[in-house]
C-alpha cells in the first residue's frame, strides 16, 4: 500500500517567514513604514507564554517591531480596555493580538470587539468574521488561513473539492469554513452532535481535524486518496495509545489524527508537530504586514 505524503508545514512556514522578512523590509526602505505587532498576555498559563515568547521572538526576527503587554491574571476587564484603546491609537502599532484564554472574570467578546479591527491580526472581531463570511477582503484567523496554504500549496486549485471541517470553533473550525467555501469547495462542518461521522468524513476529499481529541479519527474513517489537515496539539502520557516504553520522554504531542492509520490511506497528510502548528506564528506576522499595508494604504504583495 503506498505511503501519504507528509505535508512539511515546517518548512513552508519558514519559507513564508521570510518572505514576510523581504516583505518587511521594502516596506521600511520604499515607504520608510516599520510594522509592529502588540501581544498582550493576561496571567500566568505556561502554554499561553510559550506562545507569546515564540511569537515576539519571530515578529522580531523578520524585522518588526514588538511590543509586548502582561498583567497578571487578577486584571480587570477595564485596564486591559485601557490599554487596547491606547494601542489603537498607537501609529506604531499595527496589529493587536490579545493572548487567548483569558481569564474567566474578563469578557473575551468584550475585549475582541475592542481591538480596532484594521489592526485585528488575529481575525476574530466581528467585523473580520462578517467580511470573511461575505466574501470581502479581511484579516483572517491564522491557524485556518495557514491550512489553506498548505491545502492550496498540496491541491492547488481546490474548487469542487468535498472538504470536512471537524470542529466548529470561531478560532479555527468556522472560520477553515468560510475559507474553503470562499475556495468553491463543498463544505461540511461536523461536530460533537454530528451523526454517523466516520461515514460523513470518508465522503471528504479533504478534511480538516480541529478537534482536541487525541487520535480520534481513525484511518478508516479516511476516503482513500484523501488530503488530510491535522490541527489539533494534544499532549499524551508517552505509554497512552500505544507506545512501547523505550525510555524517551515521558509526554508527547498527537494530533486529532490516527496518523500511521491514516498514512496507509490518505494522499498526503500533516503531522503534529511540524504541521499546521508552525504555520500560525507565520501567518500572524504575514497579517501584521497586511494590516500595516492597509492601514498605509500601501498595495499588497502577494506573498
Ligand atoms: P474547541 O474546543 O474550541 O472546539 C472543538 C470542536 O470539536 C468543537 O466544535 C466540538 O464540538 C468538536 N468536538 C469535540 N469532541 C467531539 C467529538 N467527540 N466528535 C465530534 N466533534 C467533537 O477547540 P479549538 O478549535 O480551539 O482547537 C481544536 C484543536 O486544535 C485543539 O487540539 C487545539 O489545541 C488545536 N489548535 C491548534 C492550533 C495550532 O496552531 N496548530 C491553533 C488552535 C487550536 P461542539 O461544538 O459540538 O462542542
Amino acid at each position: 500500500m503506498s505511503k501519504a505524503k507528509t505535508i512539511d508545514g515546517k518548512t513552508f512556514a519558514t519559507g513564508l517567514r521570510e518572505r514576510v522578512a523581504k516583505e518587511v523590509a521594502r516596506l521600511k526602505s520604499e515607504h520608510g513604514v516599520s510594522p509592529g505587532l502588540a501581544v498582550v498576555l493576561v496571567g500566568e498559563n505556561p502554554a499561553s507564554q510559550v506562545y507569546v515568547r515564540s511569537k515576539g521572538k519571530q515578529t522580531i526576527e523578520s524585522g518588526m517591531q514588538s511590543f509586548e503587554h502582561k498583567f497578571d491574571a487578577a486584571t480587570s476587564e477595564a485596564d486591559l480596555l485601557a490599554l487596547i484603546e491606547r494601542l489603537n491609537g498607537d501609529p506604531a502599532v499595527n496589529g493587536i493580538l490579545v493572548q487567548l484564554p483569558l481569564p474567566n472574570h474578563i469578557d473575551e467578546q468584550n475585549v475582541l470587539r475592542a481591538i480596532n479591527p484594521d489592526k485585528d491580526v488575529d481575525g476574530f472581531h466581528v467585523l473580520n468574521v462578517g467580511r470573511l463570511w461575505s466574501g470581502a477582503d479581511s484579516l483572517v484567523p491564522c491557524t485556518p488561513y495557514g491550512c489553506l496554504l498548505l491545502l492550496k500549496d498540496q491541491l492547488g486549485d481546490l474548487s469542487g473539492k468535498r472538504a470536512l471541517i471537524l470542529g466548529r470553533s470561531n478560532i479555527v473550525g468556522k472560520p477553515m469554513a468560510a475559507l474553503l467555501l470562499k475556495e468553491s469547495c463543498t463544505v461540511t462542518i461536523a461536530h460533537s452532535r454530528t451523526a454517523d461521522l466516520p461515514e460523513r468524513c470518508r465522503e471528504a476529499d479533504i478534511l480538516v481535524a480541529a478537534v482536541g481529541r487525541a487520535e480520534m479519527v481513525r484511518g478508516d474513517w479516511i476516503k482513500p486518496g484523501a488530503t488530510v489537515i491535522d490541527v489539533g496539539i494534544n499532549r499524551i502520557d508517552a505509554l497512552e495509545l500505544g507506545s512501547k516504553d523505550d525510555g524517551s520522554p515521558k509526554t508527547r504531542l498527537v494530533g486529532d489524527v490516527a496518523f500511521d492509520e491514516a498514512v496507509a490511506v490518505a494522499d498526503a497528510i500533516t503531522p503534529v508537530p511540524g504541521g499546521v502548528g508552525p504555520m500560525t506564528i507565520a501567518c500572524l506576522l504575514r497579517n501584521t504586514v497586511v494590516a500595516t499595508c492597509m492601514q498605509s494604504s500601501i498595495s499588497i504583495q502577494d506573498f
